[in-house]
């Protein structure tokens, strides 16, 4: 039996003029997560994406488990096409969920009739096929609130398709279709996920990172590295810009008052950040920064970091407490990997008392005091850049 993935539109299906755009936008970023899994060709209609496999050989679960992670879709499943004859739907459709049918006791059938003009209305179908279902399995009964297996038939312009009911997409608009932003990725937890949430609203994501060799070690960058292989099943392939940043580092312990190091040192990163992004015409920035968590990102804070910002900076978790920041990190499985015990150069020359409510102008006249441009210009000339393809 000719089988294949359906991919059912969310918020694109509300689009009004440019709902195509987004449409393609969708197949493309889906046609570079399958095509390592085979040949696929793609289909559109009623906002309805089909992917039609080109050879027998490919593992339709593997494909459904990566389709669920491309935005843009609201729910998926994997189904039978058959030719829109009743007969010939009722007898795929026993042969079809045999395996599922022999390990439950209780079903029921779904129908749904997009095209009209099929001789049979939905409740007939259901009534009809779910007899011929009882005769073929015996053992079954029917059970409408809740059944250990649906079978759903759809009768849409061009076939007809059985499945066994729909999984849920990763919802989302498609990776592309909002302009691009670069994210500054930590080790940590949060970052990963401000990432996932940027990405699920259409943001193509860069990442970067800072470095304080010997402070930090080669095994925390590749952590990091690892961090965005997570994410490029939701983000696409990554750009990684590695900056290093020991020397500034320094410089802010040797030359400005301890309880601003953390704050003056997240300027500089903002800064070092936003000339990348300009450079590489990237239009925004985003952190993992929720409001109160540390020192850091007091509303004071933020306020001191946002001053050097001449471009948007965006903070998708700033509302989120920890346990709803460590649910999403664990359901995109980052959670694992940020939870490894390497050392993120915010880590080092920590205030033993940070300011936590630092005033603009102390700090601007403190980060003043030395000359940092020289440092900026050479961390911002030596960062390296690696694409992070996704597996
Ligand atoms: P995270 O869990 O994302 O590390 P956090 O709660 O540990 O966040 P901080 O360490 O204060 O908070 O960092 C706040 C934000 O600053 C991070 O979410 C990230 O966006 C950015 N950041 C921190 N350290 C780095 C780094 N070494 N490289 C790039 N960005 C960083
Ligand atoms: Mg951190």
């Amino acid at each position: 039996m000719k089988e294949l993935i359906i991919f059912k539109e969310g918020e694109i299906a509300l689009k009004g003029l440019n709902k195509r755009s987004f449409e393609d936008a969708f197949i493309h970023n889906l046609k570079h997560r399958l095509k390592k899994f085979g040949k696929f060709t793609y289909e559109k209609s009623q906002s309805t994406i089909y992917a039609v496999p080109q050879s027998e050989d490919i593992d339709l679960e593997q494909v459904l488990d990566a389709g669920s992670r491309v935005f843009g879709a609201a729910a998926l499943c994997k189904a039978a096409v058959v030719e829109k004859d009743f007969d010939t739907i009722c007898k795929n459709a026993i042969e079809y969920i045999r395996e599922t049918a022999e390990l439950s006791r209780t079903f029921k059938v779904e129908a749904k009739r997009s095209d009209k003009s099929f001789p049979l209305k939905s409740p007939e179908i259901c009534a009809e096929l779910g007899g011929r279902i009882l005769e073929a399995y015996p053992h079954l009964t029917v059970d409408v609130k809740d059944p250990q297996m649906t079978v759903t038939v759809e009768i849409r312009d061009t076939s007809a398709y059985i499945h066994g009911g729909n999984l849920k997409g990763a919802g989302g608009i498609p990776v592309g279709t909002s302009g691009s932003a670069l994210l500054l990725l930590s080790g940590g937890i949060d970052s990963p996920v401000a990432a996932y949430m940027m990405a699920k609203r259409g943001v193509r994501l860069s990442a970067i990172h800072y470095v304080s060799p010997p402070y930090t070690s080669e095994r925390a960058r590749l952590k990091v590295e690892r961090l965005c292989e997570k994410l490029t099943p939701y983000c696409g392939d990554i750009a990684f810009y590695c900056v290093p940043f020991t020397k500034i580092q320094e410089a802010i312990r040797d030359n400005c008052p301890e309880e601003l190091f953390t704050i003056i040192m997240r300027r500089i990163m903002m800064e070092i950040a936003q000339r990348i992004a300009a450079e590489k015409s990237i239009q925004a920035l985003v952190t993992g920064e929720s409001v109160g968590q540390v020192a850091s990102q007091t509303m004071s804070a933020i306020v001191c970091t946002d001053a050097v910002c001449r471009m948007p900076v965006f903070r998708p978790v700033i509302g989120m407490d920890k346990t709803e920041i460590v649910e999403i990190a664990r359901k995109i499985d980052t959670f694992d990997i940020s939870i490894e015990p390497y050392e993120d150069c915010c880590t080092v020359f920590t205030p033993k008392h940070p300011k936590t409510r630092p005033v603009p102008a102390d700090v601007e006249a403190a980060q003043n005091s030395f000359d940092f441009e020289p440092l900026i210009a050479e961390a911002t000339q030596n960062t390296e850049l690696k694409v992070i393809k996704q597996g």
